[in-house]
């Protein structure tokens, strides 16, 4: 695909922080990321005071640090002094209850307040902070609070009376609950505690708990994209990184408006959704809907967004309602739009500068690195349909597997492999848990291998090819599905594709293709070999889909990935696996 390097400008009106990519990566190191923070006596670091006292001890006291839209309209603004006391009163409440140091208190809600002050509170506190998607349903709800042997759930009365009632006695380790709602609901609920009630009885003050970097601080679930969701464990160190990422590849400046799409179920939702635009003492935005093109462009023009962070599944049902309501709005304020979670594809990029002036800037992390590892600076040229260049502070590189043991670095440019890390980063996971085997096979030969395959040019932009487990083998070459649906949906008729490889007895497995349609097209034979004919024409006899189906959607995880194991599933009319985190159809 030849898709043109889109050329940054050379003179800013507000510079980004990042100008010269090679002299910052020569200079960089974490020591010094880490003087930006302020950190506690005695080397002690915690990123609840990273993230909110220090900015409310100081000159942003009455600065808007949350800003949250609810679903019918209303508003609710916390500066970083109310936030402050807040996050004290829950960190009391907890220790009322009795809850210890690295005890875990999980949170299953929507994106109201109180998940924002618990989240903080329970780090003030020293507590291991734990999120759940509020769409999880009761097995994965218990399943998850059970491995992580969690002490405390703070959930709403709603939520708790559809899905946590009927898994409350298997969960003897689960000593309270602490329920949003009104007094009236809650009462009647024996042995749960009413959360604004405790509340209003804590004090305001509370000592942070001086903890030291290497504790635990939080535990994220993987999306379940290939296989049953690991738990990843996060220390306080990580807040460097989410300092320093939303520095470099966010390129926070004072006065942002940040607008984090993302819900703090996910990772990207905590690590930025919560914590880096906090640690830089600027606005984020926190809407409570689900996504709504129109609503979206509202919030993005009433609110003056200048950082928005999304997601490539965002982007795509953008597209697929058109630019002409685009129009409409103002999207002066924008300075930034990144995206991650899936592969971006070149496609969304472009579409991106005509829909709002902006290319949208594509970068690569995933749940155990903790941040943004690889991305596309405001200040450098972007590839279409590359996920951008190393942050300073990391190397990353492409190896093979040689035997069990040993890996070997791939140097020359174009060649795929699987994409490493060299440990040592801030916000680099600290285990998977109970599952320390599973982490130690991670670390080979002095990298942390990724399970994503992926390839860098001669200039260094990494480009991904697919997951491991999702590449296609095909009469002896590698197909690495987004490419294939990455061209699939630059057909006019196309909103989504998933494409997967069949077993065939000859080239071992062909490419099949799924595809979802915009909403004025239908499926007939006609659109399919139509498809067939634009991809082979495109991609070449191997790589093109031999089989094209159409599907009402593309199945895909709650954060919005293809899942492509389940296509594969349910094509081969084989197990489904591990449901927990599929997006209701
Ligand atoms: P599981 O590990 O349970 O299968 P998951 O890998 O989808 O789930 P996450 O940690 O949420 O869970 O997702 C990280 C993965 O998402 C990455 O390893 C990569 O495969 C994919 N990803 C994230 N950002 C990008 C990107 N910009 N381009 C391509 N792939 C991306
Ligand atoms: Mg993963």
């Amino acid at each position: 695909m030849a898709w043109k390097t889109i050329e940054k400008p050379r003179a800013w009106t507000l510079a980004p922080n990042l100008l010269d990519y090679e002299k910052t990566r020569e200079t960089f190191s974490w020591e010094e990321a880490r003087r930006a923070l302020d950190g506690l006596p005695d080397g002690r670091l915690n990123i609840a005071y990273e993230a909110v006292d220090r900015h409310a001890l100081g000159s942003r006291r009455d600065h808007l640090a949350l800003r949250w839209l609810g679903r019918s309209g209303e508003t609710r603004d916390f500066t970083y002094g109310e936030l402050a006391k807040q996050t004290n009163r829950f960190a009391n409440v907890l220790k009322k209850l009795g809850l210890a140091r690295g005890e875990r208190v999980f949170l299953l809600a929507g994106r109201i307040p109180e998940l924002y002050i618990s989240a903080l509170g329970a780090l003030k506190g020293g507590h291991v902070f734990c999120p759940l998607f509020s769409a999880f349903g009761p097995e994965p709800i218990r399943q998850r609070i059970s491995l992580a042997d969690g002490r405390v759930l703070v959930t709403t009365a709603a939520l708790f009376k559809r899905k946590v009632a009927e898994v409350c006695a298997s969960l003897p380790g689960l000593k309270h609950i602490l329920l949003i709602g009104e007094p009236g609901e809650i009462n009647a609920i024996a042995g749960t505690h009413d959360f604004r009630l405790l509340m209003a009885q804590a004090g305001e003050d509370f000592a942070i708990a001086s903890t030291q970097p290497e504790d635990l601080a939080l535990l994220h679930f993987t999306s379940g994209t290939t296989g049953t969701p690991k738990g990843a464990m996060h220390v306080h160190e990580a807040v460097v990184a989410h300092y320093m990422t939303g520095r470099i590849a966010l390129d926070f400046h004072p006065g942002d408006i940040f607008w984090c799409t993302a819900d703090p179920g996910w990772v990207t939702g905590t690590s930025y959704g919560i914590i880096a635009p906090l640690t830089h003492g600027i606005t984020s935005i926190v809407n409570e809907a689900d996504f709504d093109a129109e609503q979206w462009y509202r919030i993005v023009q009433e609110q003056r967004v200048s950082v928005w962070y999304t997601a490539p599944t965002a982007v795509r049902m953008m597209m697929k309602v058109g630019t002409d309501v685009i129009r409409k709005y103002d999207f002066s304020s924008l300075r930034l739009i990144a995206s991650v979670g899936e592969p971006l594809n070149p496609e969304g990029v472009v579409w991106g500068q005509k829909a709002f002036g902006l290319p949208i800037h594509d970068n690569w992390w995933q749940t155990e690195t903790g941040g943004i590892m690889i991305a596309n600076y405001l200040a450098l040229d972007i590839r279409p349909g590359s996920m951008g260049r190393p942050l300073p502070g990391i190397e990353a590189g492409i190896v093979r597997r040689v035997g069990d043991n040993a890996v070997e670095e791939v140097t020359q440019p174009g060649v795929e492999g699987e994409l490493a890390l060299r440990p040592g980063w801030p916000s680099m996971f600290r285990g998977y848990l109970n599952d320390e085997e599973r982490y130690r096979k991670c670390f080979i030969g002095g990298w942390y291998l990724t399970g994503d395959l992926a390839r860098r040019d001669a200039d260094g932009y990494f480009w991904f090819v697919g997951r491991a487990d999702d590449v296609i083998k095909s009469s002896g070459h590698l197909i690495g599905p987004f490419e294939v649906e990455s061209l699939l949906l630059e057909h006019p008729a196309v909103a989504e594709a998933g494409v997967i490889g069949k077993p065939d007895p000859v080239a071992g497995e062909v490419v099949k293709a799924f595809v979802s349609l915009k909403p004025a097209y239908t499926w007939n034979d006609k659109l399919r070999r139509e498809l067939l004919g634009f991809a082979r024409q495109r991609l070449g006899a191997v790589v093109a889909p031999r089989e094209i189906d159409c599907v009402a959607n593309v199945p895909k995880t709650r954060s919005g990935k293809i899942m492509r194991r389940l296509l594969k599933a349910r094509e081969l009319g084989l197990a489904e696996g591990d449901l927990s985190t599929l997006e209701s159809q």
